[in-house]
């Protein structure tokens, strides 16, 4: 287990003032990735207690659900269980209100997946599950605190591309509880096939797995450095991602030319997302996301040809500050968000599914 010190160190705002009644009380923050799982405890006041990350072998849910409860129970070891207020979980999927499930996840293969109730019923707590892309945007909202954008747009990139739309300082959740699958924009008709069955969309272009195949070809003619060794090595995604960008960092061609790409199709993405919404910030987080500078010096100079110039003008495209901490951390302050409502047990245990399957 991981001592991570206080939300405070980080300038994290307190999420929610709660009377003397809740203290003592803790929550769980959880991110589910295709291979592991990453809980985080903190408290009712925002703080920052302990972090855990398990292996996930198999997805089914039924493993899922289990592994998750060892690592709750790991992170209240020593502590009174009935301190544990709620679960907050993040997804790589989308989630359905009216059914209570969770769709189209398709690296855990779940679908129609009611992850929400069997996850509350085996931890015993309300458990409140979203997508990964909106956890992470609250994740980063709470770092950012009081200076928080009042408008902003967040993107996880990732092996999947999910993003959030902030406006007036609230997560717009939409109608079906999807808003802000930018993922899933159109950006080439003509492109290829989509992993949801439309042809080019944005995800299609620059997911990890699209990112490291344009450079397959690099590797007829690369025989040794350290991008050609990440290329040919059996490394998780996330690391053959990082080496491009060290790369891309020192001047290689070829991991440039790939920034420039990826950086060409998200501001196209982009252009159109800022010309309708207007937002102050533009958030990139995950995986890809730590290419940084090199990433969003190269969105800038594209998104000073495609946006209108006073959309173009407020906008400040940023790495996120929570890094892999924002989905578990987004996770919690769902939970917190309602820490009120469920300590005076005027919340009922059903995730608040107006908002959250
Ligand atoms: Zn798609």
């Amino acid at each position: 287990m991981q001592e991570i010190g206080s939300g405070t160190s980080t300038g994290g705002r307190k999420p929610i003032l709660l009377s003397v009644r809740g203290s003592g009380r803790l929550v769980v923050g959880l991110e589910i990735d295709a291979s592991s799982c990453r809980l985080l405890l903190v408290t009712l006041h925002g703080e920052r207690l302990s972090m855990v990350e398990l292996p996930l072998e198999r997805s089914e849910v039924a493993t899922v659900v289990e592994v998750v409860a060892a690592g709750v129970n790991s992170l209240l070891t020593n502590r009174d269980r009935s301190t544990l207020l709620g679960c907050g979980v993040a997804v790589p999927g989308l989630v359905d209100p009216a059914n209570d499930t969770v769709d189209s996840a398709r690296r855990l293969g779940w679908e129609g997946t009611p992850l929400r109730s069997l996850l509350a019923a085996r931890l015993g707590v309300p458990v409140m599950v979203t997508d990964r892309g909106k956890a992470a945007a609250l994740g980063e909202l709470w770092v950012l605190g009081k200076e928080r954008a009042h408008d902003l747009i967040y993107l996880y990139l990732g092996r999947g591309v999910a993003g959030a739309i902030v406006l007036g300082r609230e997560i717009h959740w939409g109608a079906s509880n999807i808003a802000g699958e930018i993922g899933h924009m159109t950006v080439d008709p003509d492109g290829p096939v989509c992993a949801c069955g439309n042809r080019g969309c944005l995800e299609a272009f620059v997911s990890t797995a699209a990112i490291i195949e344009q450079l397959q070809p690099v590797l007829a003619t690369k025989r040794d450095g350290p991008l050609a060794r990440a290329l040919r090595s059996d490394a998780h995604d996330s690391d053959v991602i990082a080496a491009i960008g060290e790369a891309a960092t020192l001047g290689d061609p070829d991991a440039g030319a790939v920034v420039s790409s990826t950086a060409r199709w998200l501001a196209i993405a982009i252009a159109g997302l800022i010309n309708v919404l207007n937002p102050s910030v533009v958030v990139l987080g995950g995986p890809t996301a730590g290419w940084g500078r090199v990433l969003t010096d190269a969105i800038d100079h594209e998104l000073g040809q495609r946006a209108l110039p006073l959309s173009r003008r407020e906008v400040t495209i940023v790495i996120g500050h929570a890094r892999d901490l924002a989905a578990p951390l987004g996770g919690a302050a769902l939970v917190l968000q309602r820490a009120a409502g469920l300590l005076a047990g005027s919340e009922p245990n059903d995730g608040g599914r107006r908002s959250v399957a």
